[in-house]
């Protein structure tokens, strides 16, 4: 059946709920179990809010049948679910492997959290494919991808890592979240744990939290132990909103590449814009991977400016839009457009592009307006104050 179809049945228990179309909001904690006999055998559909509620089990269900895993963890965030993800997969002494590209927070987590608990990482050029294979050291467990990387896009050469870490029994984990299921499906592609931060496109309205980790058979026994172990539920009302969300995300997101490409066209044109950064134009690293692998792109990119835009001629540019706002996360339904520069944390590969970057999130208003918005803000970068 085609993706809209699947997207408007999974995790639909309606009969369960007197016919209404959507699994409601269960909140709860306790459970109530009938007899002795019952409570002590643990006999009942449900145990525990930790342990799942009809709300909890649509979604889980739902991205299980979408992502072709065996199973899904839900979390109360994106980098919850990342962090769910790489604590099923290490343990104390590993040694670990992620893209220089990755996620700030991602990076962050391993040397806050994981090196604490003696895991080692080792930071590697997003676009080493089989290369990758000089870095594996006797204790290496993990390698982490991430594809495009954050804010500098760079696409990986997926299949070549999952292929590679399947022939030195190493365990893959993806954040997926800019691609989402719909447009790379990361479990084909050999990948173990596939993240997504639900946050961004799947609640597609900027008001929920949430994380997904869907793995395949062999790390699925592991993912449930660490989550139950855990039990860093996401709340009941995140997981209606993100089954919602469900139901329309191949509309969504392909009004986002749309719009995402005529933006990334449109800008590559501006005279004060030197490359872009969007995984569907050869400008970008890695591009030739996005034209092999994927489904498709999304609507998240970035742009590097021409040399010699100062702090202040970028602040007039900011300060004065009209619609693109400034804020973290993207994939909502508005626009935003922010300042970033990778070079204060890079450590295998040099972060110089020449010029200020700037990562823009397209949004479901007029193309027109955008256009115009932008077109005032650029003017502003030159004019000099
Ligand atoms: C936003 C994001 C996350 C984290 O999601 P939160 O819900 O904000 O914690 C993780 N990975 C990537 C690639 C993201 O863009």
């Amino acid at each position: 059946m085609g993706i809209g179809t699947r997207l408007a049945q999974l995790g639909r228990t309606s009969e369960a709920h007197f016919g209404f179309i959507n699994t409601p909001v269960y909140r709860g904690s306790t459970v109530l179990f009938k007899t002795l006999d019952d409570l002590q055998n643990q006999r009942a559909r449900y145990t525990y809010g930790t342990a799942g509620t009809p709300t909890v089990e649509s979604l889980e269900s739902a991205w299980t049948a979408l992502t072709g895993a065996a199973g899904t963890a839900l979390a109360p965030s994106g980098l919850g679910a990342v962090a769910l993800a790489l604590l099923t997969a290490l343990r104390s002494g590993d040694h670990l492997l992620v893209p220089d590209s990755v996620y700030l927070p991602t990076r962050l987590l391993c040397a806050n959290l994981l090196e604490r608990f003696g895991i080692e990482t080792t930071y590697y050029d997003p676009l080493l494919g089989a290369g990758l294979e000089a870095l594996i050291r006797p204790n290496t467990s993990t390698v982490f991808l991430e594809s495009p990387g954050s804010q500098s896009f760079e696409v990986q050469d997926v299949p070549s890592i999952t292929a590679l870490a399947r022939r030195r029994g190493l365990t893959t984990i993806i954040d997926n979240t800019w691609a989402t299921p719909l447009y790379f499906p990361a479990h084909q592609h050999g990948c173990d744990l596939a993240v997504e931060a639900g946050t961004k496109y799947l609640g597609g309205h900027a008001d929920i939290l949430l994380g997904l980790v869907s793995a395949g058979e062999r790390l699925w026994p592991a993912l449930q132990r660490t989550y139950q172990s855990l039990a860093m539920v996401p709340g009941a009302e995140d997981c209606y909103l993100a089954l919602r969300g469900m139901r329309t995300l191949h509309i969504r997101l392909k009004e986002a590449e749309t719009r995402g490409l005529q933006m990334a066209g449109w800008l590559r044109a501006q005279p004060q814009v030197m490359t872009v950064l969007h995984p569907a134009f050869p400008t970008c690293p890695g591009h030739e991977f996005w034209a092999r692998d994927f489904k498709g792109s999304t609507g998240v990119f970035s742009i590097i400016l021409r040399p010699g835009f100062t702090r202040e001629d970028l602040a007039r540019m900011l300060d004065h839009m009209r619609i693109f706002a400034m804020g973290y996360s993207w994939g909502g339904f508005e626009s935003l457009i922010i300042p970033f520069d990778c070079s204060a944390y890079r450590t295998a590969t040099v972060w110089n592009p020449g010029g200020l970057a700037l990562r823009v999130q397209i949004g479901l208003e007029d193309l027109e307006d955008l256009q115009a918005d932008l077109r005032a803000g650029l003017d502003r970068l030159v004019s000099g104050g």
